[in-house]
């Protein structure tokens, strides 16, 4: 090589290298390493072998002028070489296969005519040639090595051939230039690992916040449902099974200023069940509760519309939230279930059981001046006021 045609093959190494680095994917950054390798070599055939581990090395790729990418063997069927083993069955180093040798040696061999050589037991090149239908003479083989100087595998030219297109040896002047496209090639394949080796880690913790994120949301929908029955459980009573006083005073809060906003009337019922001390002292506390929880049931079924609130106010009082609904209406709902209640028998542990109730009625349409309480206060009045007339009644406030 003249000082021009070894300036020439220089600058095409460069050119080389960069387009090496810009290959997005590892088999075609192979295919192009061997391709490059192949050409500047004036090399009839070429393959790239790498280290699987300490004791494997296997085909990465072949190419030959005639079949290009080789996809198939004597036939063209598709042929899968065998992997070359860097041991021996005995243990020792597998020196006989030239790819082997230049890794485990981490060194260029240049062997001219393989099949007269007598420095090698070639049964490798044998075993390649018969499955390819190849003819291998000549031979540059090269380690191809990381930056720390670990082998990782060898490009392999085969065959270079003269102006003649005869098969003549590797020329001296060819292996600098080849060893260099391997340093070249052995950073661009580093490179690639590692992007790759980042770009699965990127995509496996993309995965796994995504996966997070699902169990994230997942625990969230379960609390906020435990959160939904966690707090139906606290608005109800134990004994009656109906809503506590704390749901009334929470929900009564509520109903009344959508009232004020709205100005609509707000209703109240009071009621309170007569002489239950009675009922305890005649049928027992047990059948008390009982009686107790069917009364309100009862209450609660005889208001119907999903506006109405009743809840127990305490002890054998409750008290009914009617929304929307008239003094008027809210009086005759009441005489119902005052009527509905004293013409039902309840039966509790057994025992049946007459109860009557009496109830006091207010309503309002909310005004800024007015409080909730006073309606409570109002419907107690009126509650006592029927209480204190015959009990088993309806007493409206405002109302003689
Ligand atoms: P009145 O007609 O004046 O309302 O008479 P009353 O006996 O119902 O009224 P009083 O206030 O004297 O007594 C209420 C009774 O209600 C006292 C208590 O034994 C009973 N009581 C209150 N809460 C419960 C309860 O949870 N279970 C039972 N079994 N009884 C209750
Ligand atoms: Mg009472
Ligand atoms: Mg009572």
């Amino acid at each position: 090589m003249n000082s021009d045609t070894e300036n020439d093959a220089y600058q095409r190494l460069i050119g080389i290298g960069l387009a090496l680095s810009a290959e997005k994917e590892i088999n075609s950054l192979l295919e192009r390493i061997l391709k490059e390798a192949k050409s500047l070599a004036g090399a009839d055939a070429g393959s790239l072998y790498l280290k699987k581990n300490d004791e494997t090395l296997c085909f990465a790729i072949v190419l030959n002028d005639t079949l290009d990418i080789f996809q198939g063997g004597v036939n063209g069927d598709p042929v899968s070489l065998p992997d070359v083993p860097l041991l021996t069955e005995d243990g020792g180093q597998n020196m006989a296969n030239i790819a082997s040798r230049a890794t485990i040696l981490g060194a260029t061999l240049v062997v001219d005519d393989a099949y007269n050589s007598d420095d090698f037991d070639f049964s490798g090149t044998r075993r390649f040639d018969a499955i390819t239908g190849y003819h291998s003479t000549s031979f540059l083989t090269v380690p191809l090595k990381t930056l720390s100087g670990e082998v990782m595998g060898v490009l392999q030219l085969l065959n270079a051939k003269n102006e003649d297109g005869e098969t003549v040896a590797f020329s001296d002047q060819v292996k600098p230039l080849i060893e260099a496209l391997s340093s070249l090639a052995s950073v661009a394949m580093e490179n690639r690992y590692l992007l790759d080796q980042q770009e699965t880690l990127k995509t496996r913790l993309e995965n796994e916040v995504d996966n997070r994120t699902v169990e994230l949301k997942n625990a969230l929908e379960k609390l906020s449902e435990a959160h939904v029955v966690l707090k139906d459980l606290t608005t109800i009573d134990a004994v009656t099974g109906i809503r506590n006083r704390h749901y009334f005073d929470e929900v009564f809060d509520q109903e009344w200023r959508r009232a004020l906003r709205q100005q609509y009337d707000i209703s109240l019922l009071l009621l309170d069940i007569d002489y239950f001390k009675k009922v305890n002292d005649t049928h027992g506390h047990l059948a008390g509760d009982e009686c107790l929880a069917a009364v309100a049931q009862g209450i609660d079924k005889m208001l119907k519309r999903p506006s109405d609130v009743v809840a127990r106010y305490g002890g054998e009082e409750f008290v009914v939230v009617l929304p929307y609904v008239s003094s008027e209406n809210a009086g005759h709902l009441a005489v119902q279930v005052c009527e509905g209640l004293a013409g039902r028998v309840f039966n509790a542990d057994g025992k049946n059981i007459n109860i009557t109730v009496s109830i006091g009625v207010s309503s309002v349409v909310p005004s800024d001046k007015a409080r909730p309480r006073d309606l409570i206060s109002q419907a107690d009045e009126a509650l006592y006021r029927a209480k204190t007339t015959g009990r088993n009644r309806v007493c409206v406030y405002g109302r003689e």
